[in-house]
């Protein structure tokens, strides 16, 4: 039977055009036209999945996909048992604490005692151990922006990158808990398939000839 290496990628959003781009610099070309869910390149051994950016770590732990393309917020975020073998450099963005715009920030322990309302609980959590700070984390999974004004918490901890949707919501950057970038993840097991390893040491190659371009 032939290898073939089983990557997973986000089906669409913010990771998709540079994940794209990347691969076809990499020589595989992907047609995503119609709206498959897994698709075979002629000219590369490998599987493209389409998946949602949350399940990719998931996913590569379980061995579904070899490797994955994600950013890593949703590996840190989801911590499972899957290594970063490669920083990609697109998709970059922080994740950062914002507060009211009325409001005057002082420093990081300017949130000790609040609530704050983020769809990442675990990197907050880490970061307010990491710096002794004591608030409450208010998971919410989407328009966390919204959360101040309904008052299930006085700060949000989101991705911004232009700051436009805080804008629109009345609240303004105060510190950054996280720098993210895409990221190739892999399954530890991989290394133990030969033929496998091989198309992913030939694939990681193609990768580094890419990112130096
Ligand atoms: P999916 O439907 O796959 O779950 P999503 O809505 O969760 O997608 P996107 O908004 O497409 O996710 O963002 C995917 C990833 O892109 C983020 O987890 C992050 O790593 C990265 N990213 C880059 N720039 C930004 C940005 N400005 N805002 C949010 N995420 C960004
Ligand atoms: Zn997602």
């Amino acid at each position: 039977m032939q290898s073939i290496l089983r990557i997973a990628i986000q089906k669409s959003g913010r990771l998709f055009e540079g994940t794209v781009k990347l691969l076809s610099e990499c020589g595989i070309t992907i047609d995503s036209s119609n709206n498959r869910l897994i698709f075979q390149p002629s000219n590369f051994p490998c599987e493209i999945l389409f998946l949602r950016d949350d399940d990719i770590p998931k996913y590569v732990e379980d061995q579904v996909a070899d490797i994955g393309i994600v950013g890593e917020n949703v590996v840190l975020e989801k911590n499972k048992n899957v290594s970063i073998i490669k920083k990609l450099g697109f998709a970059r963005c922080r994740l950062s604490v914002a507060i009211p715009k009325s409001e005057v920030y002082s420093g990081i322990n300017y949130i000790n005692g609040k609530r704050i309302a983020t769809s990442y609980p675990r990197i907050v959590e880490k970061f307010l151990r990491d710096n002794n700070i004591n608030a409450e984390i208010h998971e919410i999974s989407g328009s966390v922006e919204i959360a101040p004004s309904l008052g299930v918490a006085e700060y949000i901890c989101d991705l911004v990158s232009t700051g436009n949707t805080l804008k629109l919501n009345k609240l303004k950057k105060s510190f950054d808990v996280f720098e993210s970038q895409s990221a190739l993840i892999v399954n530890k097991d991989v290394e133990n398939d030969e033929r496998k390893n091989a198309i992913l040491q030939n694939f990681l190659f193609r990768i580094d000839s890419a990112l130096k371009a």
